[in-house]
């Protein structure tokens, strides 16, 4: 589900006007920059100690075979904005058909033609999920096929990106956020991507 790490720094997404349009935006590029970073240095960690990462654009058998992706209210929102207005028009016909026809427990809608078609606002889940050694077989999920293979991502970089959300929320202040973060706020509010009727989405495009 993420790019092969050929160790450039993960860079925070920039949208400038977007940003001053829609200032949530800012958290959910705070909080996928967070996650990034954090991965970047775990992948970095274990090619150190001479593991492989597997995962590379067009591998992809994780979107098929996943089917309960965790989606945060503003990943949700994120994914509205990049398809509704960054997509171009060739990708948004083509993407259009599945999110009509998507459904619940199928293969995540926003994959085409191998490729993710929203990758740099990709969820955290996504973003998280890098495997070692041999590329998933089809239907594999290589948590429950070997779990040594898949990168633990580092739980301080985690918490950080999703504390990133909370401003979103109305969630401000340190000792707020931590009682979030204590509570399982935002796990509570999460939905699963492919049991979300997309077809509203599709309305937009
Ligand atoms: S190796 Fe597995 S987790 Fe990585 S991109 Fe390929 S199918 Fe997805
Ligand atoms: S959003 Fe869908 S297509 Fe993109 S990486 Fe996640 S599961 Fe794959």
């Amino acid at each position: 589900m993420s790019d092969t790490n050929a160790y450039p720094t993960p860079q925070r997404l920039i949208f400038p006007a977007d940003e001053i349009d829609h200032p949530w935006l800012q958290h959910a590029f705070n909080a996928y920059h967070l996650a990034d970073v954090g991965v970047w240095k775990s992948i970095a960690e274990e090619e150190r100690k001479g593991r492989k990462l597997a995962c590379a654009k067009g591998c992809s058998n994780c979107c098929r075979s996943h089917t309960t992706i965790p989606l945060f209210p503003l990943e949700l929102l994120g994914l509205y904005w990049f398809v509704s207005s960054k997509l171009d028009n060739e990708m948004r016909r083509r993407l259009k058909p599945q999110l009509e026809n998507h459904q619940p427990g199928g293969a995540c809608p926003f994959l085409l033609d191998g490729v993710c078609s929203v990758h740099p606002m990709r969820p955290l889940a996504c973003r998280h999920f890098n495997v070692f050694g041999a590329t998933c077989a089809s239907g594999e999920d290589a948590f429950f096929t070997r779990r040594e293979d898949v990168l633990t991502p580092i739980r301080s970089h985690q918490d950080a990106a999703l504390e990133a959300m909370l401003p979103f929320h109305g969630i401000t202040t340190t000792a707020a956020k931590r009682q979030a973060m204590q509570n399982g706020y935002l796990p509570k509010q999460a939905k699963v991507l492919q049991e979300i009727d997309w077809a509203h989405l599709a309305m937009r495009l």
